[in-house]
């Protein structure tokens, strides 16, 4: 007689070590993968050790890890639930990325209402690290545009989440990097967009004051907006960058033979990079002749260029796999806000690099608006840098503690998501509401379930 094969109680489990997107900090825990709330629930309410949920692992450091203890990740939970093409109204479990809600949406005429520089993220990601875009200074962030999302809590109970119902619960999970429960699906109002290339202007600048002032003025004009700078420079050259800015386009800017087919989208990332790198192949002296070359080649003024969403937004998922670019060393990524006022200081840390001689890859400056109420959300009015460096750049830890002291000293923060070195007393100085955070945190989680790598680092 067949035999049915007992129902499993647990969803498939595996040991697995984990990094982030920069290739630092391994550790080892067990890799669960449910594909219900259900088994979520069950997962969390058993766990005798930390657990922490995880997407598609593109925070930078260790966010969605946990050594020794369970790391719940969102792999199956991948379906799109509802998408209303009228109101551009989007149900999605936890586990979809943005790239699979751009395909969905985009033939409607509806895109992400944020994106960050890459779309392999999940949507639970894009919430627990209330992720912005190029459009922040407009849109906000991603919670912003989050109706409401279901949430697993550390007991196994389930809640469905709004930002009028339950603000302190909903403004502590966006921006609060896994650590109130896990995000079993969310409801997003998408983007009415026309099509789904950009028309983008392009300025090359000749230093940080011009680069700060176009920004501000291009922040009045577009709707998105951000510089690529060339950190390696010096002297009156500091600062200088290619400021990107644009718009979606409207059918009638399309080249006439593209008009029949306004929504296309390629998704797909064309080239992989091999396994091994060699090490060192990303130096100070490869970077410098990088940034020369993409400065020099970039227009004094260009306008109405018609970009790909991957040009203009993800240039570099055109790559998969880029980190490794950075060798088996792995890469820090390092990104502050310092509030307007703080110009002075935004020069300073760009003469702390180049004299640092520390040479990062990516290295963006971007102006952001208001930031929402997410009580560890990252965003707040003011100038954001992002830099990259690679992990043994020589000198790296002493650039980024006094960078900590500057952006602190005005008033400023780093990115959680992004984070990998930074003290508990900084973090305690840069999220003034950390310690509401935590009140919240041990009323829902008395047994102390979730925890990462990270939130152990900083007591979060
Ligand atoms: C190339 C590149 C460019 C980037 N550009 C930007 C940018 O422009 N702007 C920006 O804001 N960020 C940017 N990021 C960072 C990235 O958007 C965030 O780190 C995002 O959180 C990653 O999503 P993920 O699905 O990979 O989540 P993971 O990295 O797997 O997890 C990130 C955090 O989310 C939590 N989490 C994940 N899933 C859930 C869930 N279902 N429920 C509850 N918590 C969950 C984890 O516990 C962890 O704390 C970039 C990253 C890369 C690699």
């Amino acid at each position: 007689m067949p035999s049915t094969p007992p129902a499993r109680a647990h969803p498939p489990s595996r040991t697995a070590t984990l990094t982030g997107w920069g290739r630092i900090a391994p550790s080892t825990a067990t890799l669960a993968e449910p594909s219900t709330a259900e088994a979520v629930a069950e997962l969390l309410s058993a766990a005798a050790g930390p657990a922490i949920p995880r997407g598609l692992g593109r925070s930078y450091n260790n966010a969605a890890q946990s050594a020794g203890g369970t790391v719940v990740s969102s792999a199956r939970l991948t379906r799109i639930l509802s998408l209303d093409p009228q109101s551009g109204i989007v149900t999605a479990e936890a586990g979809v990325s943005l790239e699979d809600l751009m395909v969905a949406g985009l033939p409607h005429g509806w895109f992400v209402p944020v994106s960050p520089g890459t779309r392999q993220v999940t949507v639970g990601g894009a919430i627990a690290a209330d992720v912005h875009g190029k459009n922040h200074h407009v849109a906000g962030s991603f919670a912003s545009h989050v109706l409401s999302f279901t949430l697993v809590l550390p007991d196994g109970a389930q809640r469905t989440v709004t930002p009028d119902g339950d603000p302190a619960l909903f403004w502590a999970t966006a921006g609060g990097m896994g650590l109130t429960g896990f995000i079993t699906q969310a409801t997003v109002q998408l983007k009415r967009v026309e099509t789904s290339r950009c028309r983008v202007d392009t300025v090359r600048t000749a230093d940080i004051d011009e680069t700060m002032a176009i920004l501000a003025e291009h922040d009045t004009k577009y709707g998105y907006t951000v510089a690529w700078s060339d950190s390696t420079a010096r002297g009156r050259g500091l600062g200088r960058s290619v400021v990107t800015s644009g718009d979606f386009a409207a059918v009638a800017d399309l080249p006439e033979a593209e008009r029949g087919q306004p929504f296309a989208f390629n998704p797909r990332a064309r080239l992989g990079m091999p396994d091994l790198f060699p090490p060192g192949l990303l130096n100070r002296y490869s970077i410098h002749l990088f940034d020369e070359v993409y400065y020099r080649k970039a227009p004094r003024l260009r306008e109405g260029e018609i970009q790909t969403i991957g040009q203009f937004f993800h240039p570099l998922d055109a790559i998969r796999n880029w980190n490794r670019v950075y060798g088996p060393g792995g890469f820090r990524q390092y990104q502050y806000v310092m509030p307007f006022g703080a110009e002075d200081a935004v020069r300073r840390s760009f003469e702390m690099v180049s004299k640092a001689h520390a040479p990062s890859f990516v290295t963006v400056l971007k102006r952001f608006g208001q930031g929402d109420p997410g009580l560890l959300s990252f965003p707040a009015a003011g100038w954001t840098l992002a830099l990259d460096f690679p992990a043994r750049t020589p000198g790296l830890e002493p650039l980024l503690d006094a960078l900590d002291r500057l952006v602190v000293s005005h008033g400023g923060r780093v990115y959680l998501a992004k984070d990998s070195r930074v003290s508990q007393a900084m973090v305690e100085q840069m999220y003034p509401r950390l310690e509401e955070f935590r009140k919240l945190r041990a009323e829902l989680d008395s047994r102390g379930v979730l925890s990462s790598d990270l939130s152990r680092r900083l007591g979060l």
